[in-house]
């Protein structure tokens, strides 16, 4: 026989979160009667008793319940093979044209914290709270029965599971997963690193801007944060010569590998380094973006095309005001830098830096570049990211193409 389920109850304010806004966390100060269980799934109930739904429940968090449904049901197999079939058919019609990307994000596909990213073959997931991973054996036996990879990793050394008191760990679920998987993106291909890689191995968020950055590109590009190069990747379709700059070596020796993997020329202070037989030549600087910015600009060079894909300055809410300054600093100097009619793919992936703030940022760098600025398009996270309107943080990723005014 099936275990009675746990229940606990929750205030008027918490009810209504999900009640009336379909937001599905209730904070810690919203519980009045916390469940008496471990981890696991529960029946919230309001403060008459009456059901709100089921969630997962999380005791050390502030976030306790993460709602899953609006009515009493069994949290078995079949209900992950169903939630987690819906975001499956959601991407079937957005058939991404590529054979890396995201199945499940979260909150955005009714999921809280789940993520899973397809690679190929293989699928690298993240169980996010202690709710979750109280079901992970039967969200495993769902994403088998409905993908039938050959293997599943899952790559939870991340720091919010220390919210959870869940230890970090990278750990094979199913199968065996390959230390490298060659991602074909778009028109172009990159070695993503599923163990080891950022994320889940690649940022694949970023798929359609990189799309974008190719039809964009001419003339001579740069990628700023360029990680193993799939911005640049892209640039070289159509430019004749990017430049990509990281601070890390790792990163650039394997966009080193993915531009030889890709026909694509490489170039150094001496000349040709090696011969390509598609698109622009692409040279590599291991630079700090801040210094590389600043010495461009005193050496009065210029670009046709540049990309600032930084990582997320403000981790934390109270971070907000100096990230501002850390963005506008690299955006003003890259605004600097550009030809007449050069365009600029500037993005920010801090969750805490909201999109009116991004564009007020924007505006103050142009006025400090001191030329004025085209606004061409906003662009954010690839459709396989879905966003909810009435879950802002299911929406992180903010970007904008700008062009300088001829
Ligand atoms: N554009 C990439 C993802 C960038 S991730 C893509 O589409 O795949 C951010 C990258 O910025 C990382 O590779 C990290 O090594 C690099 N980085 C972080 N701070 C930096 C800095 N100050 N200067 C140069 N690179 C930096």
């Amino acid at each position: 026989m099936a275990k009675p389920t746990a229940t606990c109850r929750v205030n008027r304010r918490g009810a209504a979160r999900w009640r009336e806004r379909l937001h599905p966390w209730i904070y810690r100060s919203d519980v009045i009667e916390p469940p008496r269980a471990d981890a696991g799934d529960v029946l919230v109930l309001d403060e008459r008793g009456a059901p709100v739904g089921m969630a997962l429940w999380s005791p050390s968090s502030t976030i306790s319940l993460r709602m899953l449904t609006q009515d009493e049901r069994a949290i078995d197999e079949a209900f992950w093979r169903e939630r987690i079939g819906a975001a499956l058919t959601y991407r079937a019609r957005l058939a991404p044209r590529a054979n890396a990307y995201r199945l499940v994000h979260g909150e955005g596909d009714g999921l809280p914290s789940l993520v899973v990213d397809r690679y190929d073959e293989w699928l690298v997931v993240q169980l996010l709270s202690a709710g979750l991973e109280a079901h992970r054996a039967a969200v495993v036996a769902a994403l088998r029965a409905l993908t039938g990879v050959r293997g599943i990793l899952a790559r939870n050394d991340v720091s919010v599971r220390d919210h959870e008191r869940l230890p970090r760990s990278v750990e094979l679920l199913y199968g065996s997963v390959p230390e490298e998987v060659e991602v074909r993106e778009n028109d172009v291909a990159y070695l993503a690193a599923p163990w080891t890689g950022q994320k889940t191995g690649a940022f694949l968020d970023q798929r359609e801007n990189r799309a974008r950055a190719g039809e964009l590109a001419r003339g001579r590009a740069l990628d700023c944060f360029s990680y193993h190069g799939s911005f640049a990747l892209h640039l070289a379709t159509g430019a004749d010569e990017v430049t990509a700059v990281d601070s890390s070596a790792d990163a650039l020796e394997r966009a080193r590998e993915n531009a030889t993997r890709n026909g694509v020329a490489i170039a150094n202070d001496e000349g040709v380094e090696s011969r390509g037989t598609r698109g622009g030549r692409m040279r590599f600087v291991e630079a700090n973006v801040f210094d590389f910015l600043r010495a461009q600009e005193a050496a009065g060079a210029v670009y046709d095309t540049i990309v600032l894909d930084p990582p997320a300055f403000a981790k934390r809410k109270d971070a907000v005001e100096r990230a501002l300054r850390g963005y506008k600093e690299i955006n003003l100097r890259a605004m600097r830098l550009l030809s007449p009619g050069g365009y600029l793919l500037t993005f920010t992936c801090s969750h805490h830096v909201s999109e009116p703030a991004f564009r007020a940022m924007l505006d103050d760098a142009a006025a400090d570049a001191g030329r004025p600025m085209r606004w061409i398009e906003s662009r954010g996270q690839a459709a396989d990211h879905p966003v909810i309107l009435q879950i802002p943080e299911s929406s992180y990723l903010k970007g904008a193409v700008l062009q300088a005014v001829e």
